[in-house]
């Protein structure tokens, strides 16, 4: 997304040198987030049942001037010579725009077992399909935003699905407990086991064994816990990295080595708006990016600050979240969450910082132009769900 998105943005701003686009994967690029949803019950974003190639990007390569090579790996950067050392040979630039993305996190042991499965690619949608085509009996590890949209996806083709969470609740990295606790609900409503508190000790043929002793009969083991940046390919190169191995971009995107920028899932960055480096792993981020990025390879002094935006789609329920809140800023609920749709806000003193919207897609939209702003907003006016949320900015 990010490497496409930054190929695109160089064109349309004007740029009319050469354009040089590595990939590793060996299908054209394509769009990640109807893997975890339609993809895997066999139909395309719009879930219409059309087929899985529909998640291409529709740009067309060769009209954009874009020299795409697929099946490459990047396995080393030299700077001093300006190459990118590939498994097909070396790769010269002028500038360079890194955009390698994220790798799933596999569980410790489990990695070439026949039945446990990742979801971060389409290869590894396509061999989770037939699991659910088998409605297999499912144990999905982690549950956390790829692990509830695995299960939804499940639990619809017809699996039996246990989710299994080291934490005491899903999503606990995310969001807090006042929130998290009414999603326990969710996987109920739908059918779902959901054992949180209860790490997997190991996982053998045909079953996952729990740090608590107990035995669940799997035929298919999806483990959805998080994402590391792709970036082990950087060692040594003069690219620095942080302790999260994402490369540390600076606010303009551009990392410790000259003409190497950074973009999308692979880089952290400073955001002047939280006054705090952030290292996010959503689309939108893989979207906004790379304009900045593309604005600054041609010579523009463009800084990048973006409100943070994801969705997901779990349970059928609509989650949007902008911003970005830590445990520090005020809690405003908006609407009853026994309800189906609710809003929370978040606040740093009267500022409105981030928003997590269920099924209120207008409450997102506005706290998104509020936030980015930096409107204030009155509390109580804020908390009343029958008042549009941008009557109550200041
Ligand atoms: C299953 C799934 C569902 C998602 N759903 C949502 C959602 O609902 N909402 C949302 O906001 N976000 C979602 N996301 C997140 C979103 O898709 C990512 O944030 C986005 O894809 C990041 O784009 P990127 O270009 O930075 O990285 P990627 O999409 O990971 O692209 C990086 C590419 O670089 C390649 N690469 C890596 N290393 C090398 C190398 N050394 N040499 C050559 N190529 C290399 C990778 O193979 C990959 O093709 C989802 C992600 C997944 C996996």
């Amino acid at each position: 997304m990010a490497g496409v998105r930054t190929a695109m943005s160089l064109r349309e701003l004007g740029w009319r040198e050469g354009i040089t686009l590595l990939g590793d994967e060996r299908h054209p690029p394509y769009d990640r987030p109807p893997l975890s949803k339609a993809v895997l019950l066999g139909g395309d974003a719009d879930g219409d049942g059309a087929p899985v190639d529909n998640i291409r990007f529709d740009v067309d390569f060769d009209a954009l001037g874009v020299d795409l090579r697929l099946g490459v790996r990047a396995q080393a950067l030299r700077t001093a010579s300006r190459e990118v050392i590939t498994d097909a040979g070396p790769v010269g630039y002028d500038h360079l725009v890194l955009a390698t993305g994220a790798y799933p996190v596999a569980l410790p042991g489990t990695a070439g077992l026949p039945g446990v499965h990742l979801l971060r690619t389409l290869d590894d949608a396509a061999a989770l399909r037939p699991v659910l085509d088998a409605r297999q009996q499912v144990i999905v590890v982690g549950a956390g935003w790829i692990g509830a949209e695995f299960a939804t996806a499940a639990r619809q083709a017809g699996c039996e699905v246990t989710v299994v969470e080291a934490a005491d609740r899903p999503l606990a990295d995310a969001l807090p407990a006042v929130i998290t606790s009414h999603m326990r609900s969710w996987y109920e409503e739908a059918g779902v086991e959901l054992r949180t508190g209860t790490a997997v000790y190991a996982v053998e043929p045909g079953a996952v064994v729990l740090a608590d002793g107990s035995r669940l009969a799997a035929g298919a083991v999806v483990v959805g816990i998080g994402a590391r940046p792709a970036t082990g390919w950087l060692a040594g190169s003069g690219v620095k990295l942080g302790a999260d191995s994402a490369v540390l971009a600076d606010d303009r995107l551009r990392t410790t080595a000259p003409d190497v920028l950074a973009v999308g899932d692979c880089a952290s960055f400073p955001s002047a708006r939280y006054g705090e480096r952030l290292l996010i792993h959503h689309w939108d981020n893989a979207l906004q990016g790379p304009r900045t990025a593309a604005a600054n390879v041609l010579g523009g002094d463009e800084r990048y600050d973006p409100v943070p935006y994801f969705w997901s789609e779990q349970f059928g329920r609509f989650v949007q979240y902008a911003g970005h809140h830590t445990d520090d800023d005020t809690l405003l609920m908006r609407g009853d969450p026994s309800s189906g749709s609710w809003s929370v806000c978040w606040l740093r003193g009267d500022r409105l910082t981030a928003v997590l919207a269920l099924d209120r897609p207008r409450d997102l939209t506005q706290a998104r132009k509020l936030i980015s702003r930096s409107a204030t907003v009155d509390q109580a006016l804020a908390a009343d769900p029958s008042i549009p949320l941008m009557s109550a900015a200041r």
